[in-house]
């Protein structure tokens, strides 16, 4: 029988428990289990058995290189490869080498890196730290085969410069908060909780021959001009439609790719946008499952260009069709194997439950901003409180079932019952029977109670996730903290569970919202409720550094006061970054294609009015003319905006780096650029497509 790719490519190219297992001498895998599951230290000796397996496992598979492979704060993974090469004594033969040293520290020269301030250039040491919880991979590429080892990054002071450092701090937090909560309930069995998450990745494709012609896709990610062509994404005919035979290539390859990096690649699907596409993978760990995020986009990035496709990340490529997200799918996991967000069938009975939810539901309300900020890029502006999903105010869907129990908690200080789904009846005796759930979907909630999980649908697509995980599991692990302290002095842990549990929903249940989170209603009426509606990064920047998060990341050591000012310095000047290379790339192409085209077309107009009129002078020209007074008048008005553009864009560098800049290049040059956009969409709908410079949305999104 022929073999199934799947069983025959999985995790081949993983250095993963099953290999280690088989690898590794009993005694030092045990310690090395020890040290992945319990956090116990790992000493050199251990790491130097550790590392001759590794490299002969990696030189077996045609490895010539490794690196630490590290998410440095610029939001992608960074590597500095190096070879096993190293000289035999005195024989002019090179042996193959590869040390425990080598494995667990690594020493980039980091300086280029953004630190924030963190670290003056001069200051150029950075260490690279082995993360033996994430496991090693190899990759294949032009340059061979490499050996990638998942690293921490920080600075020779200690200070975290990585996005991975500061997630492993917070999934500890949050353990030890969880383990506390849980011994009440006197589960002394659980030793250890981990957060799950499940990332679920959109995307777009198109045709690299188009892309190469647009500077703007290349340099920024997303057209930065283009008028809607006659369909946009009105029919739904995309969404879970049938996928074209080139997208259909392309979604094998890729996932061949990754099930041979162990990631579970699970589903597929065209997305709402035309051209737009998703994949989820089934959840892990987060800090693996942030590790394989990062992989998944590069991969899909790489495998696209492969095959002469492009693949956009960008959370708004195209104005006027759906962006993209990233849904973010968090839930917390005793090592016991237990679900804590497993509510049961009657989940009014299920005390645990209701605690832990009523702590998640406090942390979302207290933090709303902490957790618009976690999820925010410049891309992500156009869709978090534009029209778009999901609104950038925060609020939690629970569902029928959960809002009942609550509402009965609330007004009586008891829940008797448990609404259940019934069964569901479609009319046709024919189909089988379905149960139904008990609560249906809410696709509107940026925070969304699915089943047995949390759905975080605020990410940015082509975002790291680390942050928004670290944000998570930092504010929840705070909330259980002072549960615990509460919990842990009560006479009575029955009551005062029930009273704290009655007590915090019946505090917060104003960001509990069950409807349409798209409505314009929504936002009047959030604003009633006092919950914060923050609209763009830049505003939302300052949660970072409020004094409460301050105190609240360093009680429990997943930022210092130093490192949160250095990530909201990042963040401003990763904002004012990618503004002005738009504004510059939308200079280039109005000056360099756009007006140079047009002129060209305006010419081309008069010069046949003007031989029209030579052959019949009674002849009427009336469409010419008035097509050449329309052309000519979006020609200057374009050229205007150019000029005022680049005035404006020059100011920039006279602001104070920082705050300052930031809020110039959102409030200033960014509607410039909108001015300069109007004209030259309002020409591409009536210039000759000959005429056109560049591929058009419709050539983009519909030719692929
Ligand atoms: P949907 O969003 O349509 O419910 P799924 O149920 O398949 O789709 O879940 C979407 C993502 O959530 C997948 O990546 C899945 O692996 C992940 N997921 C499912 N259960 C959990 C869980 N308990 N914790 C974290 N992620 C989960
Ligand atoms: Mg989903």
């Amino acid at each position: 029988m022929a073999k199934n790719v799947i069983s025959e490519v999985f995790a081949v190219d993983v250095f993963n428990d099953a290999v280690m297992a088989e690898r590794l001498p009993k005694k030092v895998y045990e310690t090395l289990k020890k040290t992945i599951e319990e956090g116990a230290e790992l000493d050199l000796e251990i790491a130097n058995v550790v590392a001759h397996a590794m490299k002969e496992w990696a030189l077996e598979r045609g490895a010539t290189h490794y690196t630490h492979w590290f998410q440095p704060m610029t939001g992608i993974t960074a590597e500095k490869h190096d070879s096993f090469i190293s000289p035999a004594s005195n024989s002019g033969q090179a042996i193959l080498e590869f040390s425990g040293k080598e494995l667990i520290k690594g020493e980039p020269d980091a300086s280029s890196f953004p630190s924030g301030g963190l670290r003056a250039t001069f200051e150029a040491r950075g260490y690279t730290a082995w993360d033996c919880t994430s496991p090693a991979f190899l990759r294949e590429d032009a340059a061979g085969v490499t050996l990638c080892i998942p690293t921490a990054f920080c600075s020779y002071t200690g200070e975290a410069l990585d996005k991975k450092t500061p997630l492993l701090r917070s999934m500890e937090a949050i353990s030890t908060q969880a383990v506390r909560v849980l011994k009440l309930f006197g589960h002394e069995e659980v030793t250890r909780v981990d957060c799950s998450v499940g990332p679920e990745q959109e995307y777009f494709i198109v045709d690299r021959e188009k892309y190469l012609q647009r500077e703007d896709l290349i340099f920024t990610g997303r057209t930065l001009f283009g008028a809607m062509p006659p369909k946009g994404q009105e029919l739904d005919d995309h969404y879970f439609g049938s996928i074209k035979e080139r997208i259909a290539g392309y979604m094998k390859e890729l996932n061949v790719e990754l099930w041979k990096l162990g990631i579970l690649s699970k589903t597929q699907h065209n997305e709402v946008a035309p051209a737009q596409h998703e994949m989820a993978p089934i959840y892990g760990t987060a800090n693996i499952a942030t590790d394989h995020n990062q992989l998944v986009m590069e991969t899909m990035k790489k495998v696209a260009k492969r095959r002469g496709l492009e693949c956009l990340l960008h959370e708004k490529p195209f104005a006027g069709v759906n962006g993209s997200g990233k849904h973010n799918n968090w839930s917390i996991v005793t090592n016991t194997g237990k679900n804590l967000l497993e509510p049961g069938k009657t989940p009014h009975e299920n005390i645990q439950f209701l605690l832990f939810l009523s702590a998640i539901i406090k942390a979302v309300d207290e933090n709303a901003a902490l957790l618009r900020l976690s999820a925010s890029n410049p891309g992500n502006d156009h869709r978090l409180g534009a029209n778009e999903a999901p609104p950038a105010i925060i609020s939690i869907f629970l569902g029928e079932q959960l809002e009942d129990v609550i509402s009965q908690l609330i007004e009586t200080g008891e829940a008797k019952s448990s609404k259940q789904g019934g069964k569901l009846n479609i009319g046709v005796h024919t189909l089988p029977e379905l149960k139904k759930d008990a609560t249906d979907r809410n696709r509107t909630s940026p925070f969304a109670f699915t089943g047995n999980k949390f759905e975080f649908r605020m990410v940015a697509s082509s975002m790291s996730i680390a942050g928004a995980n670290t944000v998570l599991n930092t504010i929840v692990a705070d909330v259980l903290s002072d549960m615990a302290d509460t919990l842990e002095k009560a006479d009575n842990f029955e009551l005062a569970v029930h009273d704290l549990i009655k007590k915090t929903l019946t505090d917060h249940q104003r960001v509990i919202f069950n409807g349409n989170g798209y409505a314009d209603e929504w936002i009047a009426e959030a604003e009633r409720r006092g919950l914060p509606n923050v609209k763009t990064m830049v505003d939302a920047i300052p949660a970072l550094t409020s004094e409460k998060s301050v105190k609240m990341f360093e009680k429990f050591k997943v930022f210092s006061k130093v490192e949160l000012a250095s990530r909201a310095e990042i963040n401003y000047e990763a904002y004012s970054k990618a503004i002005n290379i738009e504004a510059k790339t939308m200079i280039e192409m109005a000056n360099k294609k756009y007006i140079p085209a047009v002129i060209k077309a305006v010419a081309t107009l008069a010069d046949s009015i003007n031989s029209v009129k030579a052959a019949v002078p009674s002849a009427d020209v009336s469409v010419q003319t008035a097509l050449l007074t329309e052309s000519s008048k979006l020609l200057a008005e374009a050229k205007a905006a150019v000029l005022h553009l680049q005035e404006v864009d020059a100011q920039a560098a006279t602001k104070e780096e920082g705050k300052e800049q930031a809020t110039y290049f959102k409030d200033v040059v960014f509607p410039a650029m909108s001015d300069l956009r109007t004209p030259i969409d309002a020409l591409e709908l009536i210039i000759d497509k000959e005429a056109w410079p560049v591929p058009t949305y419709g050539d983009l999104l519909f030719e692929v």
